[in-house]
């Protein structure tokens, strides 16, 4: 990709990082000004809008060539709040869109996800679908609009599929998120802010702050008049715990959360994961549970920080199943630094032998904070990581999965996405849940965010984040519960 530096003058400047994510569907950004006062040796970007008969009209120029486009404003509803959100749908979509088709023309790239910069690109299925659309026409409509690859089209047409056999959103339901920040070491690609776990010296008071976090988690969900849907332990790596305190961990979810209609415990790294461990979930009936290799390629987990073999990957699976459990998700990461396609063909491999129940096939994206990106670690070529991508589908094909829930992160390699894959009556609930944003989710421990969904006109999400640094999550841990109740009681 060309690597450039971009002048920006934008008669709506609002919108400057929406067409940044734009120019880096083309090229990599290396420095990105916004209406700079002085002259800059950047190359200009110009952008230029205006209102006219109810219409709004975009322009932009870029190396001596401009591209216009128009669209129909939304007419004025009595609501003034709910008229300015829809206009500002409309022209940021214009504008980018606009600035997408110019530079499409000026590169030749066209894009897999075409001129989609955001998360959730099903959203855009829904929104068809709720115009009245059909499912196929939803689909037309999103390769036309967005220019999208009938691919990629498809795939979302696959997943809203999948996500309308699962119990649909309740807003007089709550999914519950429990948060264990700590790992054995630190991938190298991770941005998340948890702890390794050392000498494990802040895992008995971060363990008594989450219980006593939880205790009040439960009488707030009672008190909001919320039903529990979907559990789900995460991190970091839950399994990370020895096995008193993951006993101890899992005893009190179970009382104090009962009845949900879906558990999963994240046993992310397959070194934490013991038969003691195993069997308490076992005991629990906690019915899903995550197993993830990442890749099967021994060089690669060296590289990657992940301290255990593909081996260990395959023996914990193994053990999971001999102990019962049926509903058992792996995830692995297309992209991975040194990795070729003849790599990832050999972790699909594993994987088809292995069978689990779901796949989750990610695309490595590079986060800022990350090692990867610290140390500017090598990694395959977009096109090699589209390969593998293509190769994580067939396996889950081959499996019988379907795919059921997607997201899209920035920096993605080969401007990919996440997909989750399962088998007829495997998908998580959780993760449709969690990426779709349509449930409230009452989240615990630290660094974990809660989130309210309100059912207005428009859904409204308010969010009330935990603090993420453990040793300042344990001495405010009474202000994380208010915060919570502010979010479920007193709006
Ligand atoms: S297991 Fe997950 S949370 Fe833990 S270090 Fe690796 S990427 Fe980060």
């Amino acid at each position: 990709m060309e690597t450039i530096n971009v002048a920006l003058r934008a008669a709506l400047p609002e919108y400057a990082n929406d067409f940044c994510d734009v120019l880096k569907l083309f090229f990599a950004v290396e420095h990105y000004e916004v209406n700079p006062e002085e002259q800059s040796d950047a190359e200009q970007l110009t952008q230029l809008y205006e209102e006219k008969d109810g219409k709004a009209i975009c322009t932009f120029l870029f190396r001596g060539e401009s591209k216009t486009a128009e669209a129909q404003l939304p007419a004025p509803s009595g609501d003034e709040q709910h008229s300015a959100v829809a206009k500002k749908r409309v022209t940021k979509r214009l504008c980018k869109v606009t600035l997408y088709e110019l530079l499409k023309r000026q590169t030749c790239h066209r894009p897999p996800w075409g001129s989609l910069t955001g998360i959730r690109p099903t959203r855009l299925l829904y929104e068809g679908l709720a115009r009245g659309l059909t499912m196929e026409q939803a689909q037309q409509h999103v390769e036309d609009t967005f220019d999208v690859s009938h691919e990629k089209a498809d795939l979302l047409r696959r997943i809203v599929i999948e996500q309308q056999k699962l119990p649909q959103p309740n807003v007089s339901e709550a999914d519950v998120y429990i948060s264990i920040p700590f790992c054995r070491t630190r991938c190298a690609y991770c941005s998340f802010p948890g702890e390794a776990v050392g000498k494990g010296k802040m895992i008995p008071p971060y363990l008594k702050a989450l219980l006593w976090e939880m205790e009040e988690g439960a009488k707030l969900l009672e008190r909001a008049g919320l039903k529990l849907r979907a559990l789900y332990v995460g991190g970091g790596t839950p399994s990370a715990l020895n096995e008193a305190d993951f006993a101890l961990l899992m005893d009190e979810t179970m009382r104090l959360f009962p009845n949900a209609c879906e558990y999963t415990v994240e046993a992310g790294r397959p070194d934490t994961i013991t038969r003691g461990k195993l069997e308490t979930l076992k005991r629990l009936n906690v019915g899903r549970i995550s197993i993830n290799p990442q890749t099967m390629n021994d060089k690669t987990l060296r590289v990657i920080g992940r301290d255990h073999t593909a081996q260990q990957a395959a023996e914990a699976f193994l053990l999971a199943r001999e102990l019962g459990f049926d509903d058992i998700n792996m995830d692995v990461i297309a992209g991975l630094p040194g990795e070729t396609a003849e790599h990832f063909a050999h972790t699909m491999r594993c994987i088809r032998e292995l069978k689990p129940d779901s796949l989750t096939v990610h695309t490595l994206a590079i986060k800022r904070s990350s090692r990867l990106n610290l140390e500017k670690t090598p990694l395959p070529s977009h096109e090699v990581a589209a390969e593998m991508v293509r190769m994580g589908q067939e396996t889950a094909d081959a499996l019988g999965l379907e795919p059921y829930y997607l997201y899209r992160q920035k920096y993605m390699a080969g401007q990919q996405q996440n997909v989750g894959y399962a088998r007829p009556g495997k998908a998580c609930l959780y993760n449709v849940d969690i990426m779709e944003e349509t449930t409230s989710i009452l989240a615990m421990g630290a660094g974990a965010i809660s989130k309210r969904v309100f059912p207005d006109r428009e859904l409204r999400i308010e969010r009330a984040p935990n603090v993420t640094n453990v040793s300042v999550y344990i001495d405010r841990v009474e202000e994380m519960a208010s915060r919570k109740e502010n979010l479920f009681i007193n709006r």
